[in-house]
C-alpha cells in the first residue's frame, strides 16, 4: 500500500480486526455483484469505498425515473443510460482507484460461470427466482462465498452461504426451485426506500467480512427485517441433505 492508501484506509487499519492485512485484502480480492438496483446501489458504493479491489458489476437494464426513489447509485442525469455505465460513473467517482469492470448483460450460462469463478465473493443484488437459483448453481459448483439479499415492501432478508465450507447450506437448501414461492416484484409491489438501502448495507458488511476473514458471518443463518416494526429476526439454517443442488457436490 502506498501513503495515499494508508491514509485513505486509516479508518479500517485502525481496526485490529481488519488492520493493514484485512486492507491488503480487500485490495487484493475481486467481488461479482450482479443487480445494480436496489442492494447492488449500496453494495457496490460501500465495496468500493472500502477498497475492494476489483468489482466486477452486471445488469442488463437501463436508469428509469421509477428506480431514483431507492436506487442510490444512480442519478437523474443517468436516466435512459445503462445502469452499468451510470455505475461506473459514481463508484469512480466515490474511489477511483477501484477498478470497475461493468458488465452490460443478464448473466447466465457459461458466462455466469466465469464470472463466478473469478470472483473471490459473490453479491446477489438480484430480483427473480431464476436469477438467484442460477447464481446458486454456479456458487455451489465453485465453492465460492454467497451473499444474498432480498427486499420487498417493508419486508428485507439476508443470509450468507458460505459455499467453500463443505457442511453450509446452499440457498436451494432454504428456497427450493419448483415449490411456486409466489414471486413479488417492487414493480408491482413497491418497496419502501431505505429497505433495499439497509439490506444492500448489510450484504456489503458481509462480503467484506468474508473477505478480511474476520468476526462471525451470516453463515448458517437468515436474517429478516420487518421495516414497519423496525424488528430483526434471525433464523438458523441447516444444509438439506436431499437438495438436488449441493448434495451432489458433496
Ligand atoms: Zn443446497
Amino acid at each position: 500500500m502506498n501513503d495515499d492508501q494508508l491514509l485513505r484506509y486509516s479508518r479500517h487499519i485502525l481496526l485490529p480486526e481488519i488492520d493493514v492485512e484485512g486492507q491488503q485484502a480487500l485490495l487484493d480480492a475481486r467481488a461479482l455483484i450482479i443487480g445494480a438496483g436496489g442492494l447492488g446501489s449500496p453494495a457496490a458504493m460501500y465495496l468500493a469505498a472500502a477498497g475492494v479491489g476489483t468489482i466486477a458489476i452486471a445488469d442488463d437494464d437501463t436508469v428509469d425515473l421509477t428506480n431514483l426513489q431507492r436506487q442510490i447509485m444512480h442519478s437523474a442525469d443517468m436516466v435512459g443510460l445503462p445502469k452499468v455505465a451510470s455505475a461506473r460513473a459514481t463508484l469512480h467517482r466515490l474511489n477511483p482507484q477501484a477498478r470497475i469492470e461493468p458488465i452490460q448483460r443478464r448473466l447466465e450460462g457459461e458466462a455466469l460461470e466465469a464470472e463466478v469463478a473469478r470472483a473471490d465473493v459473490v453479491l446477489d443484488c438480484s430480483d427473480n427466482f431464476a436469477t438467484r437459483h442460477a447464481i446458486n448453481r454456479a456458487c455451489v459448483l465453485h465453492r465460492k462465498p454467497l451473499v444474498s439479499g432480498a427486499a420487498i415492501r417493508f419486508d428485507g432478508q439476508a443470509a450468507v452461504f458460505d459455499l467453500r465450507q463443505p457442511d453450509s447450506a446452499c440457498y436451494h437448501c432454504l428456497f427450493p426451485e419448483g415449490e411456486d414461492i409466489e414471486e413479488v416484484r417492487c414493480a408491482v409491489m413497491g418497496v419502501f426506500a431505505p429497505i433495499v438501502g439497509i439490506i444492500g448495507t448489510t450484504q456489503a458488511a458481509e462480503a467484506l467480512k468474508l473477505i478480511i476473514g474476520c468476526g462471525r458471518t451470516l453463515d448458517g443463518r437468515l436474517l429478516l427485517l420487518d421495516g414497519l416494526a423496525m424488528e430483526w429476526r434471525s433464523v438458523t439454517l441447516g444444509r438439506d441433505p436431499g437438495c438436488t443442488v449441493c448434495s451432489r457436490a458433496h
